[in-house]
């Protein structure tokens, strides 16, 4: 579940993001009434069992039972609540743009993570390194993503499409400890980067994810700019 609009006098579109058909848009008949059997089930951060019936535009929901709920442990730390939000809407605009049925099982463990983290940022940048190779959208972290020559390079440049050496380095290029791409190479492929991550590490690998994934979805997402304010 991604997204709910409320709809209509009692109904409400939802914006589900599935396993196997990538996102799915529907309608629920009257479920903001009181006596709907599963309206309120149907909020984000609930994996839910649904059934569906095609529609023109819009499927519409039968039935809707909870498989999982995450919502405890995310909504009442507003860090984690706002990583969390970034989790999904990355998620929906991902799917929208590539259907890849390992985007929902990332998501259902990035929100796992998310509920007992310390560091909210963590499973977050994971997520977001993660779901961008999953999209095609992978960064180059080692060679120059210009000219592919073998690092490790001490500039990153998100539009040239990650590090870059001295020669290729385009004006606007960051300077970086190579460490940090190391560091976000590792979590990009699914590796254990605790030995090598320390706090300012961390912090640079998610301004860099967060720029790279900003510029790839041409568009800022919302919850990407909240978390600048907590
Ligand atoms: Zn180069």
């Amino acid at each position: 579940m991604v997204r709910t609009y409320d709809f209509g006098e009692a109904d409400r579109i939802v914006v589900l993001l599935s396993r196997e058909e990538g996102l799915i848009r529907a309608v629920a008949k009257g479920v903001r009434r009181a006596k709907s059997r599963f309206g309120s089930r149907l909020q984000p951060f609930v994996e839910l069992d649904v059934q569906l019936y095609p529609g023109r535009n819009l499927a519409l929901i039968t039935q809707a039972d909870t498989v999982a709920y995450f919502a405890s442990g995310l909504i009442d730390d507003p860090r984690r609540f706002t990583s969390a939000c970034a989790v999904l809407e990355t998620a929906e605009a991902l799917a929208q743009a590539h259907e890849e049925p390992a985007l929902f099982d990332l998501a259902k463990r990035s929100l796992t993570q998310l509920r007992e983290a310390e560091d909210p940022y963590a499973p977050l940048d994971t997520f977001l390194l993660q779901a961008m190779e999953l999209a095609g959208w992978g960064m180059s972290l080692f060679e120059c993503a210009q000219c592919s020559s073998k690092g490790p390079h001490h500039a990153f440049h998100a539009a040239a499409g990650g590090a870059v050496c001295v020669h290729c380095r385009p004006p606007g290029s960051r300077d970086v400890d190579p460490e940090v791409l190391h560091v976000m190479w590792l979590l990009a492929n699914g590796a254990d980067a605790s030995q090598l991550n320390t706090p300012q590490r961390a912090a640079m690998v998610h301004q860099l994810t967060r720029s790279y994934l900003q510029w790839h979805l041409e568009r800022k997402l919302k919850s990407l700019q909240v978390l600048e304010e907590v």
